[in-house]
């Protein structure tokens, strides 16, 4: 009940802001599926910190929820186990409106270093909580998506790993921009740590240039290689810094003319009918491998890299 009304007073709120911001409405013309990996939290120290998984996820579904946003939370079973009961209530708020939950699998494993049985495993072992909770509302776990995108490193795992995942009811999980959040959350955790509110705001300034270059670049890079405009995947994780900048992240696409669609309807388009057709044993974008499938030459130097002083702050915040 709290948390309904709670709801609410911050979606009358959000319109509030919202008329004082928005950019003058663009007629839409692109979609685009917001996705987040990494449910519930991404934790970067030793320690759950449990209040800020939950500060977190209120903040980003509230901004799906009153923006009218669907999406799809990819869930990795080890966190929700980590937070304890909270990890399983925070799930909740994903598998009811548009909102939906998908797999990640049971611990954030990496394919190329497991075998087909082991993959098998960590997609099983990742339903644990996930499966049951959307049976409940009479629904079913239709996407996997690979830890890093990692979809077959040689031609044999790759079909494999096809094969494993239609046993099991699932579609391959696709992404086409990919902005590095990883990277700025990094920075922007240390820069909390230590307290720095001048250098948080500096690296959420930083991060939404960056996010604003990056749609552009892979909408001009998908139309390139398959020759029109195909729906968007936009891969996010639920950490800190996206959970503080959910709002303008979500105007920067309806100012670039993009409307929100689900998943499934991003993917119902034929050109992700089929998995990727070339092994390789990084994660790139989808623009990649579709450019990779059909031999369209592509300069991936053009591919702007995160800021230098993020990348440093990343090295930093290892030491
Ligand atoms: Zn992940």
């Amino acid at each position: 009940m709290l948390f309904a009304s709670l709801l609410l007073a911050d979606c009358l709120t959000l319109g509030a802001d919202a008329s004082a911001q928005t950019t003058p409405p663009v007629a839409p013309r692109h979609v685009v599926a917001i996705t987040f990996d990494d449910l519930p939290y991404v934790n970067e120290g030793a320690k759950t910190p449990v209040q800020a998984a939950v500060a977190a996820q209120h903040r980003i579904v509230q901004a799906l929820r009153c923006g009218h946003v669907p999406a799809t939370g990819f869930v990795n079973e080890d966190k929700v186990q980590a937070l304890g009961p909270v990890g399983s209530r925070l799930l909740a708020e994903w598998n009811k409106g548009l909102l939906a939950l998908g797999n990640h699998g049971y611990s954030h494993f990496d394919s190329n270093d497991l075998d087909v049985a082991g993959i098998e495993r960590e997609i099983v072992k990742g339903e644990a909580t996930i499966r049951p909770m959307a049976a409940t509302a009479e629904r079913g776990i239709s996407f996997f998506r690979f830890p890093y995108n990692h979809v077959g490193d040689t031609e044999a795992r790759r079909a494999a790993i096809g094969q494993v995942l239609a046993a099991h009811g699932y579609t391959l999980a696709a992404s086409t921009i990919d902005t590095s959040d990883y990277m700025f959350n990094t920075a922007y955790e240390h820069a909390f740590a230590a307290r720095q509110t001048a250098e948080m705001k500096r690296i959420t300034r930083a991060y939404l240039d960056y996010s604003r270059t990056q749609i552009a670049y892979y909408d001009q890079l998908d139309r390139k290689v398959v020759g029109r405009d195909v729906p968007a995947i936009m891969l996010l994780h639920v950490n800190r810094l996206n959970a503080a900048t959910i709002k303008p992240l979500l105007e920067l696409f309806r100012s670039a003319g993009y409307r929100f669609v689900s998943l499934a309807e991003a993917q119902a388009d034929p050109v992700y009918s089929a998995m990727p057709s070339v092994a390789t044993k990084y994660g790139p974008m989808w623009g990649y491998r579709w450019a990779r499938e059909r031999h369209v030459k592509i300069d991936g130097r053009l591919e702007q890299e995160p800021p230098a002083w993020i990348s440093a702050a990343v090295g930093d915040a290892a030491k």
